[in-house]
């Protein structure tokens, strides 16, 4: 389906030719009829596939039909990264509506930012993006007035639910009035079932049932001991091919020795991690975006929801104990219908993590062992929960 079948007006439709798209993503054919006449909304697909727009476009549609001043719609979603990443495409979505004015709202600034929040949201601006911790001690001082309120937004559902964020979701609904409600989630856990439940008026529920990783990400493995996983980096980095590539590493320790190491061998890598400030966070992502620096090691803070793209290379420097992590981090790749590649490092005290991705996802990914300049490799093991005995099974040794 094309844009225009669904948007008339020139100043939507040349917005979005700018950010080159041509049809709409499978999910925003399946929400955005349905946003337009106004039902409330579930809507579970894959990372990537372009959510951000789907519930972006229809509001920004209806606030250029009918404008008026006052909060009209509310997008509550995890971290700053993302509040920054969902303020860019409305940004670049209402970039030839003039009066349509939004905020993004999030803590960890300084004063002078907290003051600046408070006076867009006294005046009213029309579109909120906010974590909501913030949002919450803003609610609170009572300055805000949410008559004129359509749309309440909760984007990567199941992140927010992961982090916490349930009672104070719970809290931020207290204060509005009743509205369209479009709850976003890349997975369908019960949770997020029971929260639709809760929230929701006789939604539309469309779940692509997708929380799968997309096929167009090929994923191989390297079996290493935890003593050469360093070389293997190295030579992984030197032997395929990308633009930019993230490294994504378990812990903070382990992101900045990663970082370190490949710092002194003269690679072009930046680091981005959970202790950073806001401004130092931005600007690596910048500087990322912008190829000054061509690796970025992150930890899973990068995992969800902020998309880079023509990441082409994604290497699981550890494997992430969480499933939902493993198929969040390689969504950094294959954005939008290119392809990826994912590279997962994997030691024997990491094959059951691994064991249980490939369970999940319903496949085997191409384990190899490493080139014979790192050194011996373990034998992959399939590890047995109930009677906690092994079984060894052995892969074919191939030298890439
Ligand atoms: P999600 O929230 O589902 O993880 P995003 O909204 O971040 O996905 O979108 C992923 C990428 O796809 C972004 O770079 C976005 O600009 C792009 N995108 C969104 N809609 C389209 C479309 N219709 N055609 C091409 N690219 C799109
Ligand atoms: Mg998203």
């Amino acid at each position: 389906m094309i844009f225009r079948e669904l948007f008339s007006d020139n100043k939507i439709l040349e917005a979005i030719e700018s950010f080159g798209y041509e049809e709409l993503t499978e999910i925003q054919e399946k929400v955005i009829p349905s946003i337009l006449e106004s039902k409330d909304i579930l809507a579970c697909s894959k990372t990537g596939s372009g959510k951000t727009a789907a519930y972006i476009l229809p509001i920004i549609k209806s606030l250029s039909e009918n404008f008026t001043d006052g909060i009209r719609a509310v997008i509550i979603c995890p971290t700053r990264e993302i509040c920054l990443q969902i303020e860019e495409q409305i940004a670049g979505l209402a970039y030839y509506y003039e009066k349509i004015s939004y905020i993004s709202i999030y803590g960890g600034n300084d004063q002078d930012s907290f003051v600046k929040q408070k006076n867009a949201l006294s005046k009213g601006v029309n579109i909120v993006v906010a974590t909501p911790g913030r949002l919450l001690s803003h609610m609170a001082l009572g300055y805000i007035n949410y008559e004129k309120l359509q749309f309440l937004v909760l984007d990567e559902a199941d992140e927010m639910l992961d982090m916490g964020f349930y009672e104070d979701i719970m809290k931020v609904l207290t204060y509005l009035p009743s509205r369209q409600t479009l709850l976003f989630s890349a997975t369908m856990p019960q949770k997020i079932k029971v929260l639709a439940e809760k929230i929701l008026k006789e939604p539309i529920i469309i779940d692509l049932n997708k929380s799968k990783p997309a096929d167009e990400i090929n994923q191989l493995a390297y079996l290493v001991y935890p003593d050469n996983k360093l070389k293997l980096l190295f030579y992984v980095l030197n032997n395929y091919q990308y633009k930019r590539a993230i490294v994504f590493a378990s812990t903070k320790t382990s992101a900045g020795n990663i970082y370190k190491k490949l710092k002194e061998s003269k690679y072009n890598v930046i680091a981005i991690d959970s202790s950073y400030n806001q401004l130092q966070r931005i600007e690596t992502i910048r500087k990322f975006k912008t190829r000054e620096n061509i690796i970025l090691v992150s930890t899973n803070l990068l995992s969800r929801g902020v998309d880079i793209e023509d990441v082409e290379l994604i290497i699981n420097y550890e494997i992430p104990e969480k499933v939902e992590d493993y198929v969040h981090r390689i969504g950094r790749t294959a954005r939008a219908g290119k392809t990826g590649l994912a590279i997962s490092l994997i030691q024997p005290s990491e094959f059951s993590y691994f064991q249980r991705i490939e369970k999940f996802m319903n496949k085997t990914v191409e384990k190899f062992s490493c080139p014979e300049e790192i050194g011996n490799s373990p034998v992959y093991e399939i590890v047995r929960k109930s009677k906690q005995n092994y079984k060894r099974r052995s892969f074919k040794r191939k030298n890439q």
